[in-house]
C-alpha cells in the first residue's frame, strides 16, 4: 500500500476539543440527509460509513429540540425523549465501533418553523415574519416564560444527548435560526435585556450555552456553530459583532464552527462559487478565540487542506458534501491514494433530496443514503457469482461508466465500455461545457481513473454499435446505455404535442445538443423556450448571452430554473440570468415557432405575444435512445442464438432522468448483475414505526 504524502501529516494530527479528542483533522459538520429520527437505520449507516472512513467526527443534521421548532414536511431529527434517544444510539454506536466522536446539532428555528404537525406558534425574539417560509409564519415575540421554557429545552435535549452517547453538543446560533433571531438585529427588535447592544443581543445564547455547560459538564464537549453575514445577505452578524460574540461566549465552547449564514451561500454550488470560498470571510477568526475552529467550503484538495491548517485559518477540515460523495476522503488520504477521492461536483443534488423532506442522494457516489437499507458499502464489493462472463456496455455516459466501474470492481472476466463519441461521458461531457458546471466532469474523470486500474474493463470510444455489430460483438451479457436527447420538436410537458413549426432540422431551430456540438444559432436575436426548468435552460440562456446574443429566456413556470430553488441555487442563477441582461418571460408558453419569432401565450394575460428572433433553442424535454433496446429485445431468440444470455438496459435510455439517477441505475444493475432477475431492483430495508410503538 503506498504511503502518505507527508505534506499532508498535518491533517492526521489529533485535536483536543474539550473533554473530547478528535483523532485527526477531518470532520463530519452537521448536514441534513431526510433520515432524522424516523429513519434511525439508514441514519446510522450513512454516519457509520463515514466513521469508518476516517472522518474524526460523524455529525448529524439538525435536531430539533421541542415540538415547537417545527418544520414538518422537512425532516430532521429530534430529541424529544427516550424513543429518540434509542434511535439515535445507533448512529453513536457506528460512530464508535469506528473510531469516530458523534456529534448532534440541537436546533430550534424560532420563526422558521411552520407548526404544521404541532400546531404551536412559531417563537422569535420579535414578530418579525420568516420570509425563509415564504413570509406567512408572524412568530410570537418570546416573553421570559418562553425564553426560559427555550432554554430549558436545550437543557433537556443535552442530558439526552449524552444519554444517547454522543460526545459533542452543538449550539446553534446560525443560519438564521432562533438563536440568530437574538443576536442579530435584523430580527432582533426587542427593547428589553435581550435586544438593542451586541450584549444583550447575545444574552440568550450566552445563557442557554452557560445552562447547556452546566448540565453535560465535562460529558460533552459544546459545539457552536455560528453565521457570518455575507455576500450580500441581511441574514448571520457582521464579522466585528461576530468576533464580539465568540469573544463573549469562548469560555463556553469548546469548538467554533463558522459558515457564511445564508444556506444558499454557505452550501453554494460550484456553478456559484470555487471550493474554498468560505475561507477568506474568516480571515481573523483565530485571533478572537482560543478555542478550535472548523470552517467548510465543499474542501476537497489534501493540499488545499493542508494548506488551510497551515495557514493557521482553521484548525479543522469540515465538510459536509465532500463526505456525502466520499466517506472515504480522510482514509484515502492517509493511504496514499489521493487520486481515488471520488470528489463532490457541487451539484447541491444531496441538498434538493436530502433537505426538502425526502431522502439523500448523491450524483456522485450512488451507495450514499444506501448503506442500511441496501446494504451498498461505498468501498466493498462482492465477486459476481457469474463473473466469468463477459460483459458489452454500449454507451459511455454517467450510466454506464458506473455500470462499468462497479462490474469491474466486482472482478466481471471481461467488461467492454463501447461509445460512439471520441469524448467519453455523454450528457455529462455536454453538461460540463455549460458556464459554471466545468467541476461536474469529475463524475466522469473519477470513473475513467477507477476503469484505468481495473485490467478487466477496456474503454473503447470512438466506435458507434448497431445491432448487429452488438450480436456479433461475443459477449455473454449486454447492457444498452445509450442516454437520451433533447427533443426536436418541442413536445413539452405543458401541452404534451409539438409545437407546430418547431423542427430541429430547420437553420432556425435547435436543440441544446446542437448548440453544445457548435452549431451556432443563426442571427443574433435567440429565443431559449424552457419547459424542463433545471439547468440546461439557464446554461443555454447564459452561454449564448456570453456569445454576445440577445437572449429571451421563455418558461411557463412561475420562475426561471424552477428546480434550482432545490438546489438552493436560484438566486444566484437569477442575479446572473438577470446581470447578463437576459429578458425573461416567465408564465409564458410558446405556441408556434417561425422564421422571425416565436408566438407565444401568457398563462393568465390574454392575447398573442409575439416575440421576434432569429433563433430558437428547444429546451423543452428528452426523448429515451431505445431504438436498440427495441430492435434487440423483440428478438431474444436471435441474441441467444449468437450466445448472448442476457440483455438490460440502463439509465437515461430507460427514461431520461437527472444524472444521479442514471448513476444509480447502473450502480443497481451492477451490484445486481448476479441476481435471479438483475432486470427488476432487489426490494429494500423500509424503516416504519411499528404497529406497537402506536398502540
Ligand atoms: P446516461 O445518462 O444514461 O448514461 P448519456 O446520454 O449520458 O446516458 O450517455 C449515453 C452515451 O451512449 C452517449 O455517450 C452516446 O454517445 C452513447 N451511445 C448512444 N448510442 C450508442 C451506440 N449505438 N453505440 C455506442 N455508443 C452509443
Ligand atoms: Fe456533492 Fe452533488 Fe453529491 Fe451533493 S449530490 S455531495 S453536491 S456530488
Amino acid at each position: 500500500m503506498p504511503a502518505r504524502d507527508p505534506r499532508y501529516d498535518i491533517l492526521f494530527e489529533p485535536v483536543r476539543i474539550g473533554p473530547k479528542t478528535l483523532r485527526n483533522r477531518f470532520f463530519q459538520v452537521p448536514h441534513c440527509c431526510g433520515f432524522g429520527t424516523v429513519k434511525p437505520g439508514t441514519q446510522a449507516g450513512h454516519r457509520g460509513t463515514k466513521a469508518e472512513g476516517g472522518w474524526a467526527a460523524v455529525c448529524t443534521e439538525y435536531c430539533s429540540i421541542s415540538p415547537q421548532a417545527d418544520v414538518a414536511g422537512f425532516v430532521c431529527a429530534q430529541l424529544f425523549d427516550d424513543h429518540d434517544v434509542r434511535n439515535l444510539r445507533l448512529m453513536t454506536d457506528e460512530a464508535h465501533e469506528h473510531g469516530a466522536l458523534a456529534g448532534v446539532q440541537l436546533w430550534h428555528g424560532g420563526s422558521v418553523s411552520n407548526g404544521w404537525e404541532s400546531r404551536l406558534p412559531a417563537l422569535s425574539s420579535s414578530d418579525m415574519a420568516s420570509q425563509e417560509l415564504g413570509g406567512w409564519v408572524v412568530p410570537k415575540p418570546m416573553e421570559a416564560a418562553d425564553i426560559r421554557q427555550v432554554q430549558r429545552e436545550h437543557v433537556e435535549a443535552s442530558l439526552r444527548a449524552r444519554d444517547a452517547g454522543f460526545d459533542i453538543v452543538y449550539v446553534y446560533p446560525g443560519h438564521g435560526y432562533l438563536l440568530m433571531q437574538f443576536l442579530s438585529p435584523f430580527h432582533n427588535k426587542r427593547t428589553d435585556e435581550y435586544g438593542g447592544s451586541l450584549e444583550n443581543r447575545a444574552r440568550f445564547f450566552l445563557e442557554t450555552t452557560e445552562m447547556m455547560r452546566e448540565a453535560v459538564g465535562d460529558d460533552l464537549a459544546i459545539a457552536a456553530r455560528i453565521g457570518l453575514q455575507a455576500m450580500g445577505n441581511e441574514s448571520g452578524l457582521p464579522e466585528e459583532e461576530l468576533y464580539g460574540v465568540v469573544e463573549l461566549a469562548d469560555h463556553l465552547v469548546d469548538l467554533w464552527d463558522v459558515a457564511v449564514d445564508h444556506w444558499p451561500d454557505d452550501s453554494s454550488t460550484s456553478r456559484n462559487q470555487p471550493t474554498d470560498h468560505e475561507g477568506p470571510f474568516f480571515p481573523d477568526i483565530k485571533r478572537h478565540t482560543s478555542k478550535p475552529v472548523v470552517g467548510v467550503g465543499r474542501l476537497t484538495s489534501p493540499d488545499t487542506m493542508a494548506a488551510i491548517i497551515r495557514s493557521g485559518r482553521w484548525d479543522l477540515i469540515g465538510a459536509a458534501r465532500p463526505s456525502i460523495s466520499d466517506p472515504y476522503l480522510p482514509r484515502k488520504i492517509e493511504e496514499g491514494r489521493v487520486e481515488d477521492v471520488r470528489e463532490c461536483i457541487g451539484c447541491n443534488i444531496c441538498i434538493a433530496r436530502g433537505e426538502w423532506g425526502r431522502q439523500l442522494i448523491c450524483t456522485q457516489n450512488p451507495t450514499a443514503g444506501e448503506e442500511y437499507r441496501r446494504g451498498w458499502h461505498p468501498e466493498r464489493f462482492t465477486q459476481a457469482a457469474n463473473a466469468a462472463k463477459s460483459v458489452l456496455i454500449v454507451g459511455g455516459g454517467p450510466a454506464g461508466l458506473e455500470c462499468a466501474t462497479v462490474l469491474g470492481k466486482r472482478g466481471m472476466h471481461a467488461v467492454h465500455l463501447v461509445d460512439a463519441s471520441r469524448e467519453i461521458g455523454g450528457s455529462v461531457a455536454q453538461a460540463a461545457k455549460l458556464p459554471g458546471l466545468s467541476e461536474w466532469r469529475r463524475l466522469i474523470d473519477w470513473r475513467l481513473v477507477q476503469i484505468e486500474k481495473l485490467r478487466n474493463v477496456a474503454l473503447i470510444p470512438g466506435k458507434r454499435l448497431d445491432a448487429g455489430a452488438i450480436r456479433d460483438y461475443g459477449a455473454d451479457i449486454v447492457i444498452l446505455a445509450t442516454g437520451s436527447h433533447w427533443r426536436p420538436d418541442g413536445v413539452n410537458g405543458v401541452t404534451h404535442a409539438p409545437i407546430p413549426g418547431a423542427d430541429a432540422a430547420l437553420p432556425h431551430v435547435l436543440t441544446p445538443e446542437q448548440v453544445l456540438a457548435g452549431e451556432k444559432p443563426a442571427g443574433t436575436r435567440v429565443v431559449v423556450y424552457d419547459t424542463d426548468g433545471y439547468y440546461m435552460g439557464v446554461g443555454m440562456a447564459e452561454l449564448l448571452a456570453r456569445r454576445g446574443h440577445e437572449v429571451v429566456l421563455v418558461t411557463p413556470d412561475s420562475d426561471i430554473s424552477s428546480f434550482s430553488e432545490y438546489t438552493l441555487e436560484l438566486e444566484r442563477v437569477s442575479e446572473r440570468i438577470y446581470g447578463l441582461g437576459i429578458d425573461v418571460r416567465t408564465q409564458t408558453t410558446v405556441e408556434a415557432v417561425a422564421a422571425g419569432g416565436v408566438t407565444a401565450a401568457h398563462a393568465y394575460r390574454p392575447g398573442e405575444v409575439a416575440i421576434e428572433a432569429d433563433s430558437v433553442v428547444l429546451v423543452t424535454q428528452r426523448v429515451a435512445d431505445a431504438g436498440l433496446w427495441v430492435e434487440l429485445d423483440g428478438d431474444r431468440d436471435g441474441l441467444a442464438a449468437e450466445g448472448i444470455e442476457a440483455l438490460y438496459r440502463i439509465g437515461d435510455c430507460v427514461t431520461p432522468r437527472i444524472h444521479a439517477e442514471a448513476v444509480f441505475d447502473g450502480h443497481r444493475l451492477a451490484r445486481e448483475i448476479d441476481a435471479e432477475n438483475p432486470a427488476v431492483a432487489l426490494t429494500y430495508v423500509r424503516e416504519r414505526p411499528e404497529a406497537e410503538a402506536a398502540a
